[in-house]
């Protein structure tokens, strides 16, 4: 049996993104900017995504720039933004973002800004006491994910923005929604931010697409030059089969299926307790409302993660050590270091993201499994 637990990397394309892929080559091929009928068919076809994908963000009417991924549309979002600043000044970045946002800080420093990072508490999530101290007048632009990748710790967006308002009212919010898009629940309009982006592939449509979400005031000055599309905001012909892909991904999404994501999560987390004992959780209460419904980061010592992802590989159960959508460099867990865990702490932590797709069978086996490899490697491990 596989059973894949590792949808933060990556989701497997559903049946909608197929079809929706397999129209995109054969028949609304054309290019969206050309003047004649099927052409023109297309361009309403990506029409219709776009709404749909502003939909699921209650962000009806909001601009909506395609990007190639969601690392593209956080660095439309920092450094575009950052390029129409003049007066030089403050940038917080939240210190357990994505390398999609902190690769972006030498960019940022060389356009002549200043970078302070947000701390974490214990479980993950960002310290607002600290925060509040970071907060003046000379604060341009604020980087908040809304669920961490690892951990599946939610961020208290609406409170940042709420003390953005007192503190800092000129600073425009970023959020990385990549991991939280769909799975947790975001209201755009009511939420005080000006931009988010998200990613095709975290919610079962293709690699290489995702988007940016913007308030019509944030200014943005382009990252890639060319022909214009996009509003001049992203030029290059639309990739059509991903864009497409990307609006019957979000119509065939049930948010309902995030209730059963987090019954199957804690389903899984009693399982995992009853195998391992001393188990324990990275990231807020997985029952809580900051907790994702679909990522669970535990630490088994004192087996370490490589050892047991590689075991568990035998019986078909893929997870990951960490985070592994950035790199496979093998270190220890920034953000598990952020929030505090000793090296060994880290060093024994896996992670197991679920998808809507993800059955009870599969969560019965991968702690089966995860129960057989525990008892058998915890003998071997060197003190
Ligand atoms: N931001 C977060 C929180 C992520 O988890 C990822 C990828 O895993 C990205 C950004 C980058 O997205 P993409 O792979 O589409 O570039």
């Amino acid at each position: 049996m596989e059973a894949y637990f590792d949808n933060s990397a990556t989701t497997r394309p559903c049946e909608a993104v197929r079809a929706a892929v397999n129209h995109g080559m054969t028949e609304a091929w054309y290019n969206p900017s050309a003047l004649y009928k099927p052409a023109m068919n297309v361009q309403q076809e990506m029409d219709a995504a776009r709404r749909e994908c502003l939909h699921a963000l209650h962000a009806d009417g909001r601009r909506l720039i395609f990007t190639s991924c969601g690392t593209e549309a956080d660095n439309i979002a920092l450094l575009g933004h950052l390029r129409t600043v003049r007066k030089p000044g403050k940038v917080l970045i939240l210190n357990i973002e994505h390398p999609a946002v902190l690769q972006c800080i030498p960019e940022i420093l060389r356009l002549g800004h200043k970078v302070e990072e947000i701390p974490v508490d214990r479980n993950g999530i960002a310290d607002l006491t600290a925060l509040e101290t970071m907060m003046d007048g000379s604060v341009v632009q604020i980087s908040l994910m809304q669920v961490n990748n690892e951990t599946g710790a939610v961020q208290p967006v609406r409170t940042v923005a709420e003390m953005r308002n007192r503190l800092c009212p000129e600073a425009a919010i970023h959020v990385d929604g990549v991991q939280g898009y769909l799975r947790v629940p975001f209201d755009f309009s009511h939420s005080g931010i000006q931009s988010y982006a998200f990613s095709g592939h975290k919610i079962h449509a293709l690699k290489g697409t995702g988007g940016l979400i913007c308030s019509e005031k944030l200014k943005l000055n382009p990252v890639i030059f060319g022909g214009g599309q996009e509003e001049g905001y992203r030029s290059g012909t639309e990739n059509i089969p991903g864009i497409l892909a990307l609006g019957a991904a979000v119509k065939a999404y049930d948010p309902e299926s995030n209730v059963n994501m987090r019954r199957l999560k804690l389903l899984l987390l009693d399982k995992l307790r009853e195998a391992v004992p001393n188990l324990t959780v990275n990231g807020p209460d997985p029952a809580d409302e900051q907790s994702a419904p679909h990522i669970l980061n535990v630490t088994l010592r004192p087996v370490r993660s490589q050892t047991m992802l590689f075991a568990l590989e035998g019986d078909g159960v893929f997870v990951s050590a960490g985070s592994a959508c950035a790199s496979r460099k093998q270190k220890i867990s920034p953000v598990l270091k952020s929030m505090g865990l000793s090296t060994e702490e880290a060093d024994c932590a896996l992670r197991f993201s679920l998808c809507p797709y993800t059955t009870e069978d599969e969560v019965m086996w991968a702690a089966t499994c995860v129960e057989k490899h525990y008892n058998l490697l915890k003998k071997y491990v060197r003190r």
